[in-house]
């Protein structure tokens, strides 16, 4: 896995707030989903994705 700067979509905040999250891993599932063109950099004052955290503490 590669930890990446975080980033988050730029349709994030269309999201529910409960819903919306940033990604920093690059082997994260929804993050690989937002093509580079919709990419924020920055978390966007969201909370972790629970993909990357799990990939994080896996060390994946
Ligand atoms: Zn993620």
């Amino acid at each position: 896995m590669t930890l990446v700067p975080a980033f988050h979509s730029i349709n994030e905040g269309q999201k529910p707030p409960a819903r919306r999250v940033y990604h920093n891993n690059d082997a994260c599932p929804p993050g690989r989903d937002i093509s580079l063109k919709e990419r924020l950099t920055g978390t966007g004052s969201f909370r972790l994705c629970e993909d990357c955290n799990k990939l994080n503490a896996q060390g994946r």
